[in-house]
């Protein structure tokens, strides 16, 4: 028999090897196969693959065939599922299918260590340690093992897992003597084993809460459901109730969340609900646990994945319901490497496993509100506080006057007006919390000579650095460049040097020396490095530690601070000046999800913008907190303009050390799609938003298709226009299928 292949390196295609008589194997199984010709300059290697067909015959002669080395498992890794999958993400998103292996499997599966399931011993009493236990034949000194045999005669016949009974103060030791004296005895089983079936606390739901859930749990299975639920509306209680359906009849459960480190609560919560049936995948796992969490899904015995967008490369053998929480948020798209999208890939998944996916957001994007318009998405609305909380009042503060208000002020230079320093004064004396959002991190964004106006300009960017005074350096948030503070100007070494704007650590120290007697808290990502300080940090906010919180984006995603009143933004107008066309309905949904963390809880609670686009439509809107109707007034605009969702679009970026024949490449790269495609339409080439980067020059070639599918069409093109132009890759060009941002 032959082995169909496929290696995790840069070649697109599989490779066939000869199955030794002697041996049965499956698609999905592991080999270690050679590589190479085994000639004097080219010493074959032996690498980690995954058998992706078994067939009668190979194209190639029997005598080239190499035989395979060693099946690694007695078990397959993945399933023919997933591998239609996986090809599918590499077509879709014109992507090396060994490059989107190694992106998808975990290190310790891709290497050739022998791989088990993750299994615990559950332990219970043999017949013989039950009448041990009754009629107390241990002698009275034996006392651990009488213990022992208490304790588990009291689990009432239930298997007891072996971490459980360590709990309770039993040794290793403790456990394999009554094993050895036959008194008990155990079972290999997964760790995410659990024998009841979930019993959700009596919760009450509200009336919307509860048709919505009857809506999509009577709804035929190929359905993608889209939640609209303002902040608070309780929609994780909606997830919670429908993962408890699927999980009690047997089905796996997908939950996609943008960021894992931000949401200690909402873990919470799931491991409260359904104890040790989740696991969640994040950064701070090791390569031996991924892999085991992997093949748990895999083999069908864990219950319920929570994870960032990668987790949709996970296996699973019945994945019953995917769940898409915060669907708008960009996290998960990924910018580096492959550009894939994790959303639209969790929906082809449901599609073809044909089962059920619920998007969920406070502020959806024009993505999925086109394919509600479009029929193919239902919408479900949640449009009350699932508390007593009312919606914030919202209101804007016009700063057309800024700068002669900053210098008659008293509190000169604090990008923050007087009168909103007054609200955060008297929520401050209420003992209720305020929070201020700025989302730029640093001291200050420019460092600036008075003398001969030299700039803090990154050498290597077209981009300043931004000064970080307490760690003294100036740092580019682009290329990661970092120098020291300079103390005297580089240019002409006048000591007249100046910080230019506010990043959070200069408001951060503006607004503690305004409050003096309150705790200021910053929370961004230059104070909170690591998961445990950020945890610390939500910590003292939750437990009023801490007073006022000034902090950047990382403040607005998914948190709950229930007595937080009065929330600041301090600038919102620089997204309205940028070139992307998605940036309006970027700053509506910050704005939204800002926000949305204001009074969560009964008290009246309020939201200050400042601006000086006060007439800017994007702002009533938000006050009358009518984001649907916005969000569809883009949607209208958008297709008069040909732009996605409307039009699928991609952008081929590249970058070269000189910008002359980067142009020259993207726009004969442009000349052969116009030659061949009747269905594209190109714009550009143009230099990138961000023309040079890292010494390199940045330029893209945006194309337009009236459809995705179109594109889809036409991708080949593309891809063969590249290589043909560019075969020594000296421009990296990258082809952005979707791209979001541009
Ligand atoms: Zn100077
Ligand atoms: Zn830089």
């Amino acid at each position: 028999m032959i082995a169909e292949v496929l290696l995790p390196i840069p070649v697109n295609q599989s490779f066939d090897y000869r199955l030794p008589e002697s041996q049965t194997a499956v698609v999905g199984q592991r080999v270690l196969v050679a590589l190479g010709t085994g000639k004097a300059n080219n010493t074959p290697r032996q690498i980690t693959g995954i058998i992706v067909a078994i067939k009668e015959t190979s194209p190639y002669p029997d005598a080239s065939l190499k035989p395979i080395l060693a099946l690694l498992d007695s078990f397959a890794i993945v399933d023919r599922a997933w591998l239609d999958f996986i090809q599918f993400t590499a077509r879709y998103y014109a992507a090396p299918l060994a490059k989107l292996l190694i992106n998808a499997l975990p290190k310790h599966i891709r290497s050739d260590s022998p791989l088990t399931l993750p299994k615990l011993r559950y332990y219970q009493l043999t017949e013989s340690g039950i009448s041990a236990h009754k009629t107390e034949i241990l002698p009275t000194r034996a006392t651990k093992q009488r213990a022992l045999l208490r304790f588990l005669h009291d689990q009432d016949k239930i298997p007891i897992n072996e971490a459980l009974v360590r709990e309770q103060g039993f040794t290793a030791h403790d456990i394999t003597t009554a094993v050895d004296k036959g008194y008990a005895t155990y079972t290999l089983t997964s760790p995410y084993h659990s024998e009841e079936n979930v019993c959700s606390p009596d919760y009450q739901l509200t009336g919307e809460q509860q048709a919505l859930l009857d809506a999509i749990t009577t709804a035929p299975d190929n359905k993608t459901h889209l939640i609209y639920g303002v902040t608070g509306s309780g929609k994780t209680e909606i997830y919670l109730q429908l993962i408890e359906k699927a999980i009690n009849t047997g089905q796996q459960v997908l939950l996609l969340i943008p960021e894992i480190s931000l949401t200690p609560q909402m873990l919470a919560r799931f491991h409260e609900r359904f104890g040790n049936r989740v696991a969640a995948l994040h950064s701070g796992l090791g390569d031996k646990v991924r892999a085991d969490i992997w093949l748990a899904a895999m083999n069908g015995d864990l219950p319920i994945l929570i994870g960032t967008r990668s987790a949709i490369f996970t296996p699973f053998q019945r994945l019953g319901l995917i769940i898409v929480d915060e669907e708008h948020d960009l996290s998960y798209k990924q910018q580096e490497g492959i550009p894939y999208h994790a959303r639209d890939l969790a929906r082809y998944r449901a599609h073809q496993h044909n089962i059920p996916i619920v998007l969920g957001s406070a502020t959806p994007s024009l993505e999925s509100l086109y394919q509600v318009k479009k029929g193919h998405y239902q919408l479900h609305q949640l449009v009350t506080r699932a508390t007593q909380a009312t919606q914030p009042t919202i209101h804007l503060i016009d700063r057309r006057g800024d700068k002669q208000a900053s210098h008659a002020g008293s509190s000169a230079n604090l990008p923050i007006a007087e009168i909103l320093l007054q609200k955060i004064r008297q929520t401050l004396q209420r003992q209720e919390q305020a929070l201020v959002f700025l989302n730029r991190r640093g001291f200050s964004p420019v460092m600036m000579c008075r003398h001969c106006d030299w700039k803090s300009e990154c050498p290597t960017c077209d981009a300043y650095q931004t000064a970080h005074t307490r760690a003294r350096q100036l740092h580019c948030h682009l290329c990661g460049y970092i120098c020291p503070l300079p103390t005297q100007c580089p240019q002409c070494g006048q000591r007249d040097l100046i910080f230019v704007g506010h990043g959070t650590e200069k408001l951060e120290t503006q607004l503690q020396a305004q409050f003096p007697h309150h705790h200021v808290l910053r929370l961004d990502r230059d104070k909170q490095t690591t998961t445990n300080q950020l945890h610390a940090a939500l910590e003292q906010i939750h437990n009023g530690d801490a007073h006022l919180i000034v902090g950047t984006q990382l403040i607005v995603k998914g948190h709950h601070f229930p007595n937080v009143t009065t929330v600041c933004v301090v600038d919102s107008d620089q997204a309205l000046f940028s070139s992307d066309f998605r940036a309006e309905e970027r700053l509506l949904q910050q704005l939204t999800q800002v926000a949305g963390r204001a009074g969560r809880e009964s008290q009246q609670s309020h939201v200050y913008i400042q601006t000086t686009l006060p007439t800017h439509p994007v702002f009533a809107a938000l006050q009358q907190q009518d984001y649907l109707t916005y969000a569809n007034n883009l949607l209208a605009e958008r297709e008069k303009y040909e732009l996605p969702p409307h039009h699928a679009i991609t952008i081929v970026k590249a970058s070269a050390l000189d910008a002359a024949p980067l142009m020259q490449f993207l726009r004969d790269v442009k000349a052969l799609i116009d030659d061949n495609s009747q269905a594209l339409t190109t714009l550009g080439p143009a230099p990138s938003p961000i023309e040079r980067l890292k010494n390199r020059f940045q330029a893209q070639l945006f194309i337009s298709a009236p459809s995705r599918m179109a594109l889809q069409r036409e991708l080949p093109l593309i891809e063969k226009a590249i290589t043909h132009l560019d075969k020594s890759r000296r421009f990296r060009a990258v082809i952005d299928v979707d791209a979001m941002e541009n």
